[in-house]
């Protein structure tokens, strides 16, 4: 697996030959299961032709009435989960829940509803689908830039804005039940209470259950720091409605606490402790990018300067702190970042003047690849620079390639990978032609 850890990650991506072997549902007590996320191969069987794609876990709950879904998965994932946990449990199926609206977590609806499934979510959910149907092309476009893979394969279709939000008989997917800020309901004995938790998403919504203590709370916990801003592009995800939402799961005093991807959480102490340090480093994070703005700093000397205290250092594999102090910065400012200049548009226009009074490329590309070695982003901004001047020259594009295949050799964070992949891509496609 070329990935340095196959990250928790709103989309997770794993290579399909690390499921050699049928995998197993986690057996959580209490007639609860777990399908986590695995890889799959085109068509759904693995092998050796690697193709990464979407995935998230999917939870059974038993009931003496029947059987209770939390999250699908992808639609790839979803037919493995499906027949992993129907060889536990074929009871008819009472409800689904979606903890929000990804297409990582709704793709699998299809598999699990039968007539009479309720499909319960947080009443913003519609708007949410909403939302990401109006910008399906765009987001077909950064998700197969972001997702591609974690080795040098092809693109990989994301699910499309369409597929994310398909219902059972792929038309449009409509919520059976919604609610605005809990709901109890009760299934064959067993008393389920939903909370909105905004964080990951303004729908985001978490699924407790007091008898068992068990607390499902879908992308509001990775085993890294999240993505309060997704290099896909996204709406502003609120650093303090994180907080509050991990507030709103401590407050529960959880035993169990099951993210939608990676590995169940055991045992209150574990959990307060992950939790609460999860918690604390997003709320350093957003403290520090508000004290720099009040103190007049500009995003980029932010997203530079803020690191997290090592005893709340929580990684970096999925989500990366410089880009959610971006986020949290211009969630709060919007863009503008109060230089007459970038009033109007179009910055690159002058680099074709830069590259003029240089006397041609070569000399930018020559600075290029001097700096390669010790200041490879400064390197790759130069090498901007003298494409923008000559969008077909050689030498650039060969030092752009090398900047980004030693980059990418570096990196260990997946969504940082995709993004040097797809650059990678784009140079080896240019330098065909
Ligand atoms: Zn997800």
């Amino acid at each position: 697996m070329r990935l340095a850890r196959t990250a928790t990650a709103c989309i997770v991506f794993a290579a399909a030959s690390a499921s050699a072997q049928t995998p197993q549902p986690i057996d959580l007590g209490n007639g609860m299961y777990a399908a986590i996320g695995f890889a799959v191969g085109a068509g759904g069987g693995g092998g050796a032709t690697a193709v990464a794609v979407p995935q998230s876990n999917t939870f059974l709950i038993v009931t003496a009435d029947g059987n209770v879904i939390v999250d699908t998965s992808g639609p790839a994932a979803s037919v493995g989960h499906h027949r992993m946990l129907t060889a536990v449990s074929a009871a008819p199926i009472k409800a689904i829940v979606l903890t929000h609206g990804h297409g990582d977590h709704t793709g699998g609806v299809a598999q699990w509803h039968q007539s009479g499934t309720d499909v319960i979510t947080h009443s913003s959910f519609p708007e949410f689908l909403l939302y990401q149907r109006r910008l399906a092309g765009f987001f077909q476009n950064r998700n197969a830039a972001q997702f591609g893979g974690g080795s040098r394969l092809a693109p990989v279709a994301a699910p499309s804005g369409a597929r994310q939000g398909a219902g059972p008989t792929g038309q449009e997917l409509v919520p059976t039940k919604v609610f605005d800020r809990r709901m109890p309901f009760t299934i064959g004995g067993v008393e389920f209470e939903l909370l909105h938790t905004p964080g990951e998403t303004p729908d985001h919504i978490t699924l407790w259950i007091p008898k068992y203590r068990a607390a499902f709370i879908g992308d509001n916990y990775y085993d890294s720091f999240p993505n309060i801003y997704t290099l896909r592009g996204t709406r502003p995800r609120w650093a303090l409605d994180y907080v509050e939402s991990l507030n709103t799961v401590l407050a529960l005093d959880p035993e169990l606490v099951l993210p939608s991807h990676g590995q169940p959480i055991r045992g209150r102490d574990e959990i307060r402790r992950k939790l609460t340090k999860y918690r604390d480093a997003i709320q350093f994070v957003h403290d520090a990018t508000v004290k720099g703005m009040n103190d007049g700093k500009d995003v980029f000397t932010l997203m530079r300067d803020i690191t997290l205290p090592p005893d709340l250092d929580i990684g970096e594999t999925y989500g990366r702190i410089s880009w959610s102090v971006r986020g949290i910065y211009e969630g709060y400012a919007g863009w503008f970042d109060g230089n007459p200049s970038t009033m109007f548009g179009t910055p690159a226009s002058a680099y074709g003047e830069i590259v003029k009074l240089t006397g041609g490329a070569a000399s930018i590309v020559a600075r290029a690849r001097a700096l390669l070695p010790t200041d490879p982003i400064t390197a790759l901004h130069l090498t901007d620079i003298a494409l923008e001047g000559d969008p077909r020259n050689v030498p650039a594009l060969e030092t752009r390639l090398a900047i980004l295949n030693r980059l990418f050799e570096k990196s260990g964070n997946s969504n940082e990978r995709g993004w040097l992949q797809a650059g990678i891509r784009d140079v080896e496609a240019r330098l065909k032609r």
